[in-house]
Formats: C-alpha cells, structure tokens, sequence
C-alpha cells in the first residue's frame, strides 16, 4: 500500500465557488490559475472554471497547453512576456498579456504584426511591485493606442490592502482619476475587493483564493461567503503511544507533556507541504475530531493529541486541512496564509480528482 496521504480535489467546488463570484458581480471573470491553480492542478482547475470569461497565469507554456487542448477562453500572461520572442508565440495563441514596464514596451515596439496583440497596461497604483506610475500613463497610453501591433488595452492595477482595515481607498482613488479619461476596460479586484469593494469591480475582476474555497479575510469565514473548500489533504496515523508527564515528543523536545498524555503520529511532514512553523497547538482532525497538533513537524511526521479522540487507533483517519478544517486556520496558526499552504502541496503527495 502507498503512504496514506492524500489530496483530494473536488472540482464541483471549485465551479460552485464559481458561481459564488457570479453572484457577487456583473463583470467578465478573470480567473486566476497561477502556480499550478494555487496547487491545485493547472489544466483540471482550468477545465472545471470553463465557465470563466478568461483564466490569468503566469508561463506562456501553461498558456499554450491550455490552447493546444482546445480553451477558447482570453488567457491572460499577469506580468507579460519575459523576452522578445514571447510575442509571436503571444500572437500566435492569441494570448493577452500585461505590459508593467519599459523594457516590454520597447520590445513591442519592435513587434511589426498588425492587431495582434491585447494588452494589459499595469498602473501601479500604490503597490510599488509592477506597473507605469499614474503619471507616465498617459504617454503610455498614446504608444499603444497608435502601435500597430496592439488590437484592445485594458487598464489594470492591484491593491494592497484589500483584506486589510486600511482598504483600498488611496489606490482607488489614484487609478480611477486616470482611467476615467479612456475608453478602455478596467481591471483591479482580486478576491478580497471583490469580496468588500463593489466600487472596484471594473469590467474584469480576478478572484483566485475564492476561488479555490478560502477567505482572504481573517474577520469573515469561508463558510460565511458560500465558499466550499476545493482541497483537501488528509492522512492516516501511523503509530499511537502513551507518553508519561515530563516526556517530550519530536525533535528539540518542543512538546513535554505536563500529564500522561496519548499521542498519534500522522504520515504528514513538510516534505508534503505541511508547514514546517506550526507550532503545537496547530488545528488537526483526527477521525472527524478537532484536536492539536504536538511538537516539531518532521519532514515527513506530525505528532497529535489523542487524550480526547478515544476511538483513535493505527489507520485513523486525519485531516489536514479541507473539508472541516479551514485552511484558513491552520495557515494562521502557523503564521502564514492559506494561498502559501495550498501552493506549497509537494509533488509527492498523490492527487485525486
Ligand atoms: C494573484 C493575483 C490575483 C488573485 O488574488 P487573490 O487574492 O488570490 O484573489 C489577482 N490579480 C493579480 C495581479 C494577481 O497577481
């Protein structure tokens, strides 16, 4: 038999979780599918979100997989081509792609196919990551507009503190002052302002947490916005003992037990993707029952607390995160969020659909 971890993917998730967002606004969608669909397998998550307007990633090759199996949708490259001879192949497979600096535009320029191309001018806003600033815009503007080679412009920008107290008011304010002197479709929601922000929506959102079950936001749940976890990663225990008070469990003794106390062992470590920085006390199902995880994470082990979960034996099953146990929670107990845990799934760890 095979080490019992497991990640299943449930795909009429991923569409309900879909429809969620169809609810919540009248734009096109752009959904976002970068890192492997946030490690949930790029070409399945791309099939099942069929009903999106467009799908955004990161690698041309990934670009070009999806339209060699036949998508149709706009498939949008989120920080454009790397090098010159992106743009035939852009061309060729019809590809949108961001444009957020100079070096891109002058490779453009040398570009000579007519209309072949749609563009996605990149405003930085406020994040100081990717973009023109708001006022070499308008230059930029008029260089793809009379640019042979360029078919449509939308104008995007990206917030910095959508899921934050401090919002996105500055940043708002600062891109639509610009973009309400062109025609062109506008783009700046990611999960959490659509979510919070229906000011911000634009004529194209792009959702990706949401989309895969999750909240970007620590103050509201998954559940409270219709959202259904797409992964989940479970496991079995594989060793159950007694350990007495004073006794430690896992590397550097992190955990001593204060009183007799049973603990499980989980086929889990890091090498699956488990974070190595959760620390005991860590959210964990044990055959349906919450419980907390006991000591370093190993690299492939995890230790937990049975004294609650009687019925726990060798072959239990554990849930990681998923299905019951929000992947929300176990990234905050670890200190981190729940994009980095499901991208982190290592290849190790077999998928089911
Ligand atoms: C990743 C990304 C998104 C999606 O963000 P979520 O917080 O996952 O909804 C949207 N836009 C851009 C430019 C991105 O890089």
């Amino acid at each position: 038999m095979p080490r019992p971890i497991q990640a299943h993917i449930d795909l009429s998730a991923l569409k309900n979780n879909l429809r969620v967002v169809r609810r919540l606004t009248s734009s096109r969608i752009m959904a976002v599918i970068k890192a492997n669909a946030y490690g949930h397998g790029l070409m399945r998550a791309a099939a099942a979100l069929d009903e999106a307007e467009g799908l955004a990633l990161l690698d041309i090759q990934d670009a070009i997989s999806l339209r060699d199996t036949g998508n149709r949708q706009t498939i949008l490259l989120l920080e454009g081509f790397f090098a010159p001879q992106d743009l035939p192949l852009i061309a060729e497979y019809d590809l949108a792609s961001v444009i957020h600096n100079t070096q891109q535009l002058d490779w453009l320029d040398a570009y000579p196919r007519k209309h072949a191309l749609q563009v996605w001018l990149k405003v930085n806003s406020g994040m100081n990551r990717l973009g023109f600033l708001p006022q070499e815009v308008p230059a930029v503007m008029e260089r793809l507009k009379s640019h042979r080679a360029v078919r449509e412009v939308v104008l995007m920008t990206h917030f910095s503190h959508a899921d934050e107290a401090e919002g996105i008011a500055s940043q708002l304010e600062r891109f639509s002052g610009l973009s309400s002197a062109y025609r062109a479709p506008r783009s700046l929601a990611n999960s959490a302002a659509l979510l919070r922000y229906p000011a911000a929506h634009g004529e194209w959102v792009r959702p990706g947490i949401m989309l895969y079950g999750a909240s970007p936001f620590v103050d509201m749940s998954a559940q409270q916005i219709g959202l259904q976890p797409v992964m989940t990663l479970t496991s079995e225990i594989i060793s159950v003992r007694e350990i007495g008070s004073g006794e430690q469990v896992g590397y550097a003794g992190l955990f001593r037990a204060d009183q007799a106390t049973r603990i499980g062992v989980v086929a889990c470590g890091y090498a699956d993707g488990y974070p190595r920085h959760a620390p005991t006390g860590t959210p964990i199902l044990v055959n349906g029952q919450r419980t907390r995880t006991l000591g370093r994470v190993s690299m492939d082990m995890i230790g937990v607390d049975l004294s609650d979960i009687k019925d726990a034996q060798v072959g239990s099953r554990v849930t990681l995160w998923g299905e019951g146990m929000p992947v929300e929670e176990v990234a905050h107990a670890a200190g981190t969020i729940s994009y980095e845990l499901l991208c982190a799934l290592t290849a190790r760890v077999p998928v089911r659909y």
